[in-house]
């Protein structure tokens, strides 16, 4: 569900023409729907009555202050996986006891700081980082939570780079290590074990693989109990899948259906950590078409926006809608093409072999369900400044960044 409309022939973002807002902003430029925001936080928090639980939105998917004050003023946590994403949840006022610190290379710098604002737990990856915890803990008197991440060796058959849950996989612990791994941790000063934490993947488009990574997790939990260590959260992590083209993903209350009796089971509250479902078709990117060509048997529809503002189909060979922001008389003519951006790599592409409505040059099209992994995954190559973020709240539009200047771009450099 999104609030990216034609009307008439028009494609608009809540009540605002889309091409309206291009004239002010410029080209390229994110375009995110607040209330499509508020309505997937909104629906994912009221499946989850009657459950004990945190969301912690996964600020990867998206860290936008504005886009985060949305989220914290609803409510929502943060799930953390650097200095930098801490840095933004507390700006944006997200109180540290909703904190989540994620991630496999925290520094003892980032330690020091998360210890010293008391964030919720520290999702522990590997024996060594438990280690490092412990001993900065101790040095500062201070006691940090923590959740062992365990890897349950579950396949979320989505696209390999983003499978987290394998054996393979770089992150977490076995799931048949845990318990000694646990003991350990237990015994270790400064340390208080609160919790277990597991992450499997994104853009899981079934629930089986959610549900039986969950039963690992539970059954672990019991065993741990056992012997005294009384777990009190349960995370488990991100990953719930979007419609990109025509997947179709669980529901929220399919995935809290299906969760619940499990986490019921538990006793222990559950923590979620959605970015992608919240924000992912929260936002699109908007791009002008600069040349149509041909070459040979190929057509190309050169756009301004290029692989550094939008990474996915480079690195994933990940699908998005392409559609006309303005559907012109004569719609019904379609091509097929490549679109492309202006970079110096054949890996810059947004859409293979597409069909599209015939494109001319100097026409809007809007590159859908770019709202997650988009604008943070970006970056200044070819010295492309970052293009702006604009938001949109029924009538009224907002710049929540405006687009960088090449004197921004090079300010941090010296010759
Ligand atoms: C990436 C990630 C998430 C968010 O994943 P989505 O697919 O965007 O929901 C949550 N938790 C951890 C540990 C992650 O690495």
């Amino acid at each position: 569900m999104n609030l990216f409309n034609y009307r008439e022939g028009e494609l608009f973002c809540e009540d605002l023409p889309i091409s309206q807002i291009a004239e002010t902003a410029g080209t390229p430029f994110y375009l995110y729907s607040k209330n499509t925001l508020l309505r997937h936080y909104g629906r994912f928090e009221s499946s989850l009555a009657g459950i004990e639980h945190l969301i912690c939105f996964a600020f990867k998917a998206n860290s936008s202050l504005a886009i985060l004050k949305v989220l914290a003023d609803a409510g929502s946590g943060a799930d953390v996986v650097s200095g930098g994403e801490l840095f933004r949840a507390l700006r944006v006022g997200i109180p540290p006891r909703k904190v989540v610190f994620n991630g496999n290379a925290k520094t003892e710098k980032e330690l020091r700081t998360a210890l010293d604002c008391d964030v919720l737990m520290f999702n522990i990856d590997s024996e060594s980082e438990l280690n490092l915890l412990s001993r900065v803990a101790r040095e500062m008197g201070r006691t940090a939570r923590v959740a062992l991440r365990v890897n349950p060796d579950i396949d979320p058959r989505t696209h390999p780079y983003i499978s987290t849950g394998l054996k393979e996989n770089k992150f977490g612990i076995a799931i048949e290590n845990a318990v000694e791994f646990y003991k350990q941790a237990a015994d270790m000063p400064n340390i208080e074990v609160v919790g277990i934490h597991k992450h499997i993947g994104s853009q899981i488009v079934e629930l089986s693989p959610f549900v039986e990574s969950l039963e690992r997790v539970i059954g672990l939990v019991a065993e741990l109990n056992q012997l005294g260590l009384g777990l009190r959260f349960v995370d488990m992590g991100g990953g719930i899948g979007i419609t990109y083209d025509n997947e179709e993903p669980p529901s929220f209350e399919e995935y809290v259906s299906a969760v619940r009796p499990l986490i019921r089971n538990s006793g222990c509250t559950l923590i979620v950590e959605p970015g992608r479902v919240i924000v992912g078709n929260a936002g699109v990117l908007v791009t002008r078409v600069l040349h149509v060509k041909t070459t040979g048997s190929k057509k190309f529809v050169v756009v301004d926006a290029a692989m550094n503002d939008l990474i996915r189909p480079s690195i994933y060979g990940a699908f998005h809608r392409i559609i006309p922001v303005k559907y012109r008389d004569d719609a019904a003519r379609t091509m097929v093409a490549d679109v492309v951006g202006g970079i110096c790599e054949s890996a810059d592409f947004f859409a293979r072999g597409r069909e599209l409505p015939e494109l001319e040059p100097g026409e809007l099209i809007a590159i859908m369900s770019a709202g997650a992994y988009g604008s943070t995954m970006s970056s200044n190559y070819n010295s492309r400044p970052l293009i702006a973020e604009v938001m949109v709240d029924g009538t009224q539009q907002k710049v929540i960044r405006r687009r960088q200047t090449f004197e921004e771009m090079v300010a941090l450099e010296s010759f």
